[in-house]
């Protein structure tokens, strides 16, 4: 089975269509979490993903915006972002975030959108986090997003330490067999000073993972955003990628 792995779709319509159309023929999507919140096109990017077939767990952009979490920690433009989705969104829609499961184990890989400690809120930043994380996931792999970033930690698990390193770009590489966190780095919004979108696919035949980054029209999504209302700040960071 081919999966591509994503996070933080974050109503990027632009940049999803970018991934999905770069990608090529995949059996499912594994969908990390953030799929509204920041950008434009909150239901239209749901609806894609519901178009398809997927797996997808909630991530703390994604409740907010229902009003299933607490947002008093979003910083301004955060807010302004979540509280225009909240009124964006179709009753269908609506629910089907409110559904989200906050982990999914499929085959070797335990799903969430911020750590296994805490799925939905917490970052995992560095290589120590990464293995604090090891006794709260039972597979060998764990997917995880939230940051924005694409990496991977291998990790030892009889010593509790984790490196971490990124993938090569465009070369699918055998999938280590040691424990491993992984991030695919964001669609809608890379914090990584890379613009373009990014993320991984997974050939579970032959037991690859490939890293990558496809471009898409930022200006488009842009000027959507300015043209709705949204902080112009949140339209600006996308140009450089943070
Ligand atoms: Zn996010």
């Amino acid at each position: 089975m081919h999966y591509l792995v994503l996070s933080d779709i974050h109503s990027n319509l632009n940049a999803f269509e970018a991934v999905l159309a770069d990608a090529g023929p995949f059996d499912q999507i594994w969908c990390l979490g953030d799929v509204i919140g920041y950008g434009p096109q909150p239901n239209e990017c749901i609806e894609r993903l519901k178009s398809l077939p997927h797996i997808c767990v909630a991530g703390n952009h994604d409740w907010a915006s229902i009003g299933k979490l607490d947002i008093s920690a979003f910083n301004t433009y955060a807010l302004r972002a979540c509280l225009w989705t909240r009124k964006q969104l179709t009753p269908d829609n609506w629910e089907f975030i409110e559904n989200l499961p906050e982990k999914l184990v499929e085959d070797r890989f335990t799903i969430v959108h911020g750590s296994p400690r805490h799925p939905i809120w917490e970052y995992i930043t560095d290589p120590g986090m990464a293995a604090a994380n090891l006794p709260y996931f039972d597979t060998t792999y764990c997917l995880f997003g939230h940051t924005h970033k694409p990496i991977v930690y291998a990790c030892d698990d009889s010593h509790s330490t984790c490196g971490g390193f990124v993938l090569p770009l465009n070369e699918p590489a055998p999938i280590p067999e040691e424990r491993l966190l992984i991030n695919p780095g964001g669609v809608g919004q890379p914090r990584d000073h890379d613009p373009r979108a990014s993320y991984f696919l997974l050939d579970l035949e032959r037991n690859t993972i490939g890293y990558r980054r496809v471009p898409y029209p930022i200006e488009e999504t842009q000027q959507l955003m300015l043209s709705l209302g949204l902080p112009r700040l949140l339209a600006e960071r996308l140009s450089v990628g943070w």
